[in-house]
This record gives structure tokens, sequence and C-alpha cells, in this order.
């Protein structure tokens, strides 16, 4: 297939409008589209019948249906799902990795944005992989196309119920394709998602949030960590460019475009000795005071190359204490699929001879008993 053909899972309604409109087709003809695409499954665009066969074959001249293509699939202890990917046009040396979380009557769908990423989170495999390549939007919703077949061939009927931006990648450095890729999740004729089902997770990417409002209406996750500078920016790298204070300001402003209903999540990766004393707690509650959030508080994953720990049981909960009794929403995040190395931040998309390169450690799940399902995931 040449390079110059538009990819159709590129396309958002906006996008698909602008391809009829320079054909004098009406604007609705981009719903019959859609949900030949998202709904019906249907990439031959020759089939598409109810539209007339000369604009069948206009489209069919001018575009294709590449996906992703899975190179493995491994099934977790817990049921959670990993799936390996090659992004479109790229080599499987920069596969993606994908992670699908049944939890009672969810299923979440983790997706990657980026291969890699460049912002050096100290804590996280991805970052210490660094940056490689942007994923254009049929690479994304094309994660979640795949992993909604699978979950039919599967027999459940659900489907993905909610998306969260939290793979691999910064989702913000990668701005437009993955705001289409939310526009087709929150689609009535594709994904038909709810917008507080659909989470962006961001380092902290303050014109990435600023840009998002009056864009989207998805929710957002602050990955704060930390709850000073000096902490932060050691934590995460970018907070010496955009510190807590412009932070949560652009979070807030964000907040207010999406109404008084909504909450931010703060995600807080805990990690022994370093952001996990009661002090941490207390300046973690004063810092939040005046946002509406719910914390996500995720005991750390251990990464190869890492001299971090996890804290203990109880020193997560008496930092758990210390939010709640302050009247903060808190909830220590389940640790999922670790025996598969897909918990949150040990996603390196690794392929050795076809194969996800298969790390010795593994955390049993029961270790970290937890008050509840991750709130970011509502
Ligand atoms: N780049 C985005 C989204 C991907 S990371 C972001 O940073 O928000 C998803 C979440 O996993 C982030 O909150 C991140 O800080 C956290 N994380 C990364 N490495 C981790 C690890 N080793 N243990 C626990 N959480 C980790
Ligand atoms: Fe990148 Fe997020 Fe990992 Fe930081 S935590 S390195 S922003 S993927």
């Amino acid at each position: 297939m040449s390079d110059s053909r538009l990819h159709l899972f590129d396309l958002n309604r906006e996008a698909i409008e602008g391809l009829l409109a320079r054909r004098d087709v009406a604007p609705w003809r981009a719903s019959q589209i859609l949900k030949w695409l998202y709904h019906q499954r249907e990439l031959d665009v020759a089939c598409m019948t109810n539209l007339s066969k000369s604009l069948r074959g206009e489209i069919a001249a001018l575009t294709d249906a590449q996906l992703p293509e899975v190179l493995e699939e491994r099934v977790a202890a817990d049921g959670v799902r990993k799936f390996l990917m090659r992004p479109i046009g790229l080599g499987v040396s920069q596969a993606i990795e994908t992670v699908l979380i049944p939890d009672g009557s969810r299923n979440t769908l983790c997706v990657s944005s980026q291969v890699g990423c460049a912002l050096g989170c100290t804590f996280c495999a991805t970052g210490k992989q660094g940056f490689s390549a942007h994923l254009r939007t049929a690479d994304i919703i094309g994660q979640a196309w795949l992993v909604q077949g699978r979950l039919k061939e599967l027999g459940d009927s659900r489907g993905i119920t909610n998306v969260v931006f939290m793979g691999m990648g910064e989702p913000l450095l990668n701005f437009e394709p993955v705001m289409r890729a939310v526009d087709l999740l929150l689609d009535d004729c594709a994904f038909g998602l709810a917008n507080h089902r659909v989470t962006i997770s961001t380092a902290g990417l303050v014109p990435g949030i600023d840009a998002m409002i009056g864009r989207t209406s998805s929710s957002l996750a602050i990955s704060l960590h930390a709850a000073t500078d000096e902490l932060r920016s050691q934590l995460v790298p970018i907070n010496r460019k955009y510190p807590i204070s412009r932070l949560l300001a652009s979070a807030k402003a964000y907040l207010g475009s999406l109404g008084p209903r909504r909450r931010l999540t703060m995600e807080y990766t805990l990690i022994r000795g370093v952001n996990d004393s009661i002090q941490d707690a207390k300046a973690l509650v004063k810092r939040l005071a005046d946002v509406r959030c719910n914390i996500n508080l995720i005991p750390f994953n251990p990464i190869e190359g890492s001299d971090f720990e996890r804290p203990i049981m109880r020193s997560i909960r008496d930092f758990q204490r210390v939010l709640l009794d302050s009247g903060l929403a808190s909830i220590v995040r389940k640790t999922r699929g670790d025996d598969i190395d897909a918990a949150c931040g040990q996603l390196v998309g690794g392929v050795q001879a076809g194969r996800s390169t298969i790390r010795t450690q593994s955390f049993a799940s029961e270790q970290i008993p937890t008050v509840a399902v991750a709130g970011s995931f509502a």
C-alpha cells in the first residue's frame, strides 16, 4: 500500500467530513462510515453498501484501513491481558504495549501514545528506555479496535468500558493524534464512551493541558508523585520547566472547563523512603486542599536498573490514612498484571526474536490488598 494514502483509522469525524465535503457529499455520511468501521468492523470500503458505488470507489482509491499488528498476547494470573503490537510502518523493535484490565463490570484498556518516552521520570521503565517515535491516531485507536475485537471473540459482550492513556509515552507530547483518538473514543458512531470514562494521564505538560481546554472533555490525571518542587523535580524532571503551582493552576483551569461534577485524578506512586512519609502525606494534603480530585496511590512497581523499592503495606496504609482523615478521597491502586510486567511503569514493549522480554520479577497481587479500584478508571 502506498504511503500517500490516507489511513481511515487516522480520521476523526471532522476529518471524514472534510474528505466528504471536498466531494460535495453531505456531512452526515461520516456517521455511516464511522459505524461501518467501528460498529460493523468492516475494513473494506467496497462493502459499505449504504454509500453510493461511486463514493465507495473514490474513498477506496484514496484510503486504506491499516491497523497495528498484534505480535503477542499474554494473560496474567489475575486476568489482565497484555498485547504487544507493532505500530503501522515501524519495526518489531519499536513495539508498544496495550493492557486490558478486567475488573468487575469494567474492561479498562490502558493504551500507549508513543514508542518510549522522552521525559525520563526516574522510576519508570518507559522513561529509562528513551523516546523513539510518536504513534499516529490509527495506532492509538487501533489498539482499542483490536482489543475490542478480541473481547468479542472471547464472548465478552461489554467490550471496552474505559480507556486510560497510561501506557507507554506522554500523551500530551503527541497532542493532535491523541486528541483525534479521544474524539473517536467519545464519538457515538465509533466507541461511544462517556467522557469521564476516557482519562488522559500526564506527567505535567502545562501547554498541553492548556490546549485541552475547549478541545476535549475527557478526564485528566496528573502524575504528581511529590508535594514539593524539590522532590518532584528529582522524580519527574519536567517539573523543572513546569513547577507544581503552574501545573495545578492549569489542571484546575481544565477541570473548570468540564463543569462542576467532574474531578481530577492525582496519581502518586509511593516509593519507599523517598515520598512515603507521614510528612510527605501532610504536605500533599496542604498542596491539594483546594483541588477537586481523587488521589490514586500507586505502590511502586519495581523496574530493572532502579534501586527504588515499594513501601511496606503498613506505611502505604498510614500514608492513605492521613489523606482520608483530611477529607481527601484516595484509594490504593491494585497491582494488576505484574506477573507479566503489565503493571504501571513496567511497559517497555520489549521484543526478543518476536517474543516479549520476560523478566523474572514477579509480585503476587495479593501482597497489596486494596480499598477499591482505581479512581481514574471510574
Ligand atoms: N506519561 C504519562 C502516562 C503514562 S505513565 C504519565 O506519566 O502520566 C502511567 C502512570 O504510571 C503514571 O502516573 C506514572 O507516573 C506511573 N508509573 C510509572 N512508572 C511506575 C512504576 N515503576 N511504578 C508505579 N507507577 C509508575
Ligand atoms: Fe514518560 Fe510517564 Fe514514564 Fe514519565 S512516567 S517517563 S512521562 S511514561
